[in-house]
């Protein structure tokens, strides 16, 4: 188990009417710990993500986020929701405004950043993910793959504790998969605390602490790399490993 917790899930329970899809989830991703989430699909995986920044209401159990308990609403929510980002597979970016601009806004408008201030910290992050040259674009003038690792600049500009990946990669063309793979590696390396759902096994098998496999809205395998990928227990893994292996 995780010695220093910084997202944790109680019990926690969620329907979509009759549809139970979170039974009883109990979950905890360490400070610096890369969590993998696989699963066939309606397996709760993405509702699972949006829980923890609430963009889904629980009906019971518990969210605590760096010791905090995720509050209904209000101030204290955004502010939880700030130290948690998100990477969606759409990757959501303002289409008239320009990249600097999308990475910018949120730091500003969200924490007050001063403007200049905002930019000259988008432009490191553009740099990180290897777009410092593409910041006067606007996003339909780049490739797939760039607008996902603008995406990811965008949430790191919130200066994140923690960032969430829904199959950040599963949208894109085959070619430009392994560009945002290696800039969620590198992040990984440098210790930000990401919980990332994915079918990219190899991503999962080289970045990941642990791999969590869902089925049916429960966790079925909490366990490191090697174990589930050379020893899946539940015949349900099994399965799917099966499948897309
Ligand atoms: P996954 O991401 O693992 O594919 P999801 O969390 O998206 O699974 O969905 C889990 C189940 O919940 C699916 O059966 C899906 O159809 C259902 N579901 C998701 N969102 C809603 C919603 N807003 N209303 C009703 N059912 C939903
Ligand atoms: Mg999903």
């Amino acid at each position: 188990m995780a010695v220093d917790p910084l997202i944790e899930l109680r019990d926690v329970n969620k329907h979509f009417g009759t549809l139970h899809v979170l039974q009883d989830i109990t979950l905890t991703v360490g400070r610096g710990e890369v969590v993998v989430v696989i699963g066939p699909s309606g397996s709760g995986k993405s509702t699972l993500c949006r829980a923890v920044n609430r963009l889904e209401t629980i009906e019971s159990g518990r969210i605590i986020i760096d010791g905090q308990d995720l509050p209904e609403e209000g101030k204290a929510l955004a502010a939880l929701r700030a130290d948690v980002g998100m990477v969606f597979q759409s990757f959501n970016l303002f289409a008239h405004k320009t990249v600097l601009e999308n990475v910018s806004l949120a730091p500003v408008k969200v924490r007050g950043r001063k403007r200049e201030d905002a930019d000259r910290r988008s432009r490191e992050l553009l740099d990180r993910v290897g777009l410092a040259d593409q910041a006067e674009k606007y996003p339909a003038q780049l490739s797939g793959g760039q607008q996902q690792r603008v995406a990811i600049a965008r949430a790191l500009a919130m200066e994140p504790k923690a960032l969430l990946f829904d199959e950040p990669t599963s949208a894109l063309d085959p070619e430009m998969i392994n560009e945002v793979l290696e800039v969620m590696q590198q992040l990984a390396r440098d210790g930000m605390t990401m919980v990332v759902v994915t079918h990219e096994m190899g991503f999962a098998r080289s970045a990941a602490n642990r791999v969590v496999f869902m089925a049916d809205g429960r966790v079925v395998e909490d366990r490191t790399p090697e174990d589930f990928f050379t020893a899946p227990r539940s015949e349900r893994a099994k399965d799917f490993l099966s499948k897309i292996l």
